[in-house]
């Protein structure tokens, strides 16, 4: 890997954290969603880095891919999901945790068993792991936790880390959170995310949850499409962005715009990932980067 590469990664990575630790600090229980993830994009931006993908405030059974708009109502209840994504020159640092906002405390353990599992996973991974040593870990220390603590919790299998590359999120390599038979070794910048539930350990794809990403380079008739378009590809580029950013930028008629390009094909909208029988959802994610015989977790 390049040096500029590698400083780009850890230099995301160090914003990725602040920001983490940030939200960490002023999410409370029944705050707007729209509020927090208003307050990332600032610190964000405050910080020098650039959003690698809008946050994903994703509340209990949804397991990724919401993210609030202007108006939006919707407040933070139960277990939410706060995935950051923070790009330096296009290199991307994706980290995510959950926070338990139940008075009670209904989802603490589930938090902490994720955790566990993650610092399980942290500390196997070194230069020449293969990728499936993370699953075995992940799925060993899942069934531990269950045996000794009398607990029903399982992993959804459909859920997955990935290798990362510029402007790039999903970039080919898939990371299993069980048990396989996946030899390949694991290089370069890769983000690890176990995701743990109660229910039946898979998930759906459900309604838009507001993220979109340019997916065609089809040419577009309509003229006010065609200008949203332009600053789409000029700005996000292959990233993921959403509406609240568009709206910042004193585009009209936006919605009928995006949904003309999304009919089109020319942009893809995420549908929310739910869990299957709508048991709630823990996730936390690092990334991490192998480069020159060494391990380095950027956003730990
Ligand atoms: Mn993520
Ligand atoms: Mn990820």
């Amino acid at each position: 890997m390049e040096k500029q590469e590698l400083e780009s990664y850890i230099k995301a990575g160090k914003i990725a954290k602040e920001v983490k630790d940030f939200a960490r600090g002023i999410i409370k229980p029944r705050m707007k969603l729209i509020d927090i993830a208003e307050a990332i994009d600032v610190k964000i931006d405050e910080l020098g880095g650039e959003p690698a993908f809008p946050v994903n405030l994703s509340l209990n059974e949804i397991a990724a891919h919401y993210t609030p708009t202007k108006d939006d109502e919707t407040i933070a209840e139960g277990i939410l999901k706060i995935d950051i994504g923070v790009c330096v020159d296009g290199y991307i640092a994706d980290t995510a945790f959950s926070i338990d906002l139940t008075e009670d405390g209904k989802f603490k353990e589930m938090v902490e068993l994720n955790e566990e599992i993650l610092s399980s996973i942290t500390k196997i991974v070194k230069p020449g792991v293969e990728v499936h040593e993370v699953g075995d870990i992940a799925q060993e220390t899942l069934e531990k936790w269950n045996e000794d603590k009398n607990s029903n919790f399982v992993m959804i299998q459909s859920l997955s880390g990935h290798s990362l590359d510029q402007d790039t999120i999903h970039a080919g390599l898939t990371i299993s959170n069980y048990r396989n038979e996946n030899k390949n070794i694991l290089d370069g910048a890769f983000a690890i995310e176990p995701f743990v539930t109660t229910g039946a350990g898979d998930i759906y794809e459900g309604n838009a949850g507001g993220i979109y990403v340019l997916q065609s380079n089809e040419p577009v008739r309509d003229r006010d499409a065609r200008e949203v378009l332009k600053f789409i590809k000029e700005d996000y580029k292959t990233r993921p962005f959403c509406l609240r950013w568009l709206e910042k930028e004193g585009f009209s008629k936006l919605k009928f715009v995006l949904s003309i390009l999304v009919r089109q094909g020319i942009l893809h909208e995420y549908p929310m990932l739910i869990e299957k029988s709508k048991a709630q959802v823990s996730q936390v994610e690092n990334t991490f980067v192998i480069a020159d015989g060494k391990v380095i977790c950027t956003t730990g």
